[in-house]
């Protein structure tokens, strides 16, 4: 892969401002009936697409596919622009005076995306900047960069004039070089929180627009009267699912007395049956449930978490370090791993470690749970599972994070709501897509405007009071 340098990122900001000057003033119906192509398209060759994160990232393909679809989800959203855009209008404020409202594309905006999800994540964004008027500069993390060319080329297949969707393949130069470029209006950002940080302050600090959504650590709170099989179900493909690389992941079980040996028991036993392997093989034989992780680098950093976790006295239930895989031998395997009575000042519970590693901490109720959860520097996702509607109903109120589950585990907003977290999960007050996405990617105008009756029309008088 190419990894742009300066001259690079200005060559394609370039190409996209130009883009920006007639693709901003395209009418709405052009913008949308590229939007329902492209629609058709990704949802006939979404396999296709499927297969290049299997390659890349090494989810399964199953799991590629449901990427797809959440991402398909924001494309049919914004295939709804005509409607989202739709201003307010106030006859006769005054007399012949009417008020109207406006939305207006902002000009480029880049979108910097992290391995996790290299469909999903920028389709989050990029369909709705795209629909609201606006030109893209997609900058999709270096790790599995080949999906954003192929999304590249669907939309020149679907009539998206060039210079409007742009790929920026590259590290940290190419994302300074939109964080500085004075041609980029806003930043929508994913990935961890340290980089959602200094892009949110770097960007803020040069006049844009940034929404910057960083890491997370999940909580799931099990209360006693909860269906503890449903639980156990729920922890493990919460967890566990495309190796815990979700930024919805669960990676944390809240067991409130006395379930916790039960509940620890029923996740172990679902972890036998977890087929690790190459995500690939399913025409060939069985499906592998959950792949390898992204690069060495990570697996050896969640490797190195499971000893740290073990050293500091966290009991190891299931221990993922030597797998049983169907795959190559070389691959960077970690299988499922459950730690018991992991307490809030061990490392396995204070770092998001990003791979199948779920820790199961007791408390003693609902109240020690919800401060545990509130007391995180995270606020991604949470969930409560219970059978008792009051409690639900409480968490859901007294919870500080951003997207909730009540017998849920990974609640992800649907796209006509809006996706994003609190505290440390996210820099910026906009979320993604939904009518905020809609918000973030347009300005606002308002319109006074005064025509006389043409019957009486006369000049108006001065007037130099306070209109
Ligand atoms: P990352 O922060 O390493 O990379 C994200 C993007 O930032 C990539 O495009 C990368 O090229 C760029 N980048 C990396 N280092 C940089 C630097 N020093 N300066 C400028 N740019 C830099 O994240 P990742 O490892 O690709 O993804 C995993 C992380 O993303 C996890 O923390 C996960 O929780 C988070 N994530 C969050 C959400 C969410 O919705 N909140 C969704 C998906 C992933």
């Amino acid at each position: 892969m190419v990894v742009a340098d300066q001259a690079d990122a200005a060559a394609v900001i370039a190409a996209a401002k130009e883009a920006s000057q007639t693709w901003g003033r395209s009418s709405i119906t052009t913008r949308a009936k590229v939007m329902f192509r492209f629609r058709e398209l990704l949802e006939a060759k979404k396999d296709e697409l499927a297969a290049i994160i299997t390659r890349e990232h090494g989810k399964v393909h199953s799991d590629a596919l449901g990427e797809i679809a959440r991402g398909l989800e924001v494309v049919e959203f914004a295939c709804g622009i005509p409607h989202l855009l739709k201003g307010g209008y106030s006859e006769s404020v005054s007399t012949g005076v009417d008020v109207h409202s406006i939305r207006q594309p902002l000009g480029v905006v880049g979108v910097i995306s992290p391995f996790n999800f290299p469909a999903m994540v920028p389709m989050w964004f990029f369909p709705v900047a795209i629909a609201c008027g606006n030109t893209v500069v997609l900058k999709p993390s270096e790790k599995d960069p080949s999906a954003s060319i192929w999304i590249a080329r669907l939309w020149q297949e679907a009539g998206l004039p060039d210079g409007v969707f742009n790929v920026l393949q590259g590290d940290k130069v190419a994302v300074d070089a939109l964080l500085q470029s004075p041609d980029v209006a806003a930043i929508s950002f994913v990935g961890s929180t340290p980089i959602a940080q200094y892009v949110y302050d770097q960007g803020t600090a040069a006049g844009k627009r940034v929404q910057a959504l960083g890491g997370a650590k999940n909580h799931m709170l099990v209360l006693p009267d909860a269906d503890l099989d449903a639980v156990a179900n729920a922890a493990v493909s919460a967890g566990y699912g495309s190796a815990g690389e979700r930024c919805m992941a669960i990676s944390v079980v809240v067991a409130v007395d006395p379930i916790g040996d039960e509940l620890v028991a029923r996740i172990a036993d679902r972890t036998g049956g977890i087929k690790v392997g190459d995500g690939a093989r399913g025409s060939d034989g069985p499906e592998a449930d959950m792949g390898p992780l992204v690069t060495r680098e990570h697996a050896d950093k969640v490797l190195d978490y499971i000893r740290q976790g073990e050293q500091a006295g966290a009991k190891v239930v299931v221990d993922g370090r030597a797998p049983q895989v169907n795959g190559a031998e070389a691959g960077y395997w970690v299988g499922p791993t459950l730690f018991d009575h992991v307490s809030p000042d061990m490392s396995i519970y204070t770092e998001e470690i990003f791979g199948p590693v779920l820790s199961v901490v007791r408390v003693g109720s609902y109240r020690e749970g919800l401060d545990l959860i509130n007391a995180n520097q995270y606020g991604n996702g949470t969930a409560i599972f219970t059978g008792d509607g009051a409690a639900a109903r409480l968490f859901e109120n007294e919870v500080q994070v951003g997207m909730v589950g009540i017998n849920v585990p990974i609640p992800v907003p649907m796209a006509y709501y809006s996706f994003g977290g609190w505290k440390r999960s996210l820099f910026g007050d906009t979320h993604a897509h939904g009518t905020e996405g809609v918000h973030f990617f347009t300005r606002g105008k308002v319109v006074t405007s005064r025509w006389g009756d043409p019957a009486a029309r006369r000049s108006q008088g001065i007037d130099l009071g306070f209109p």
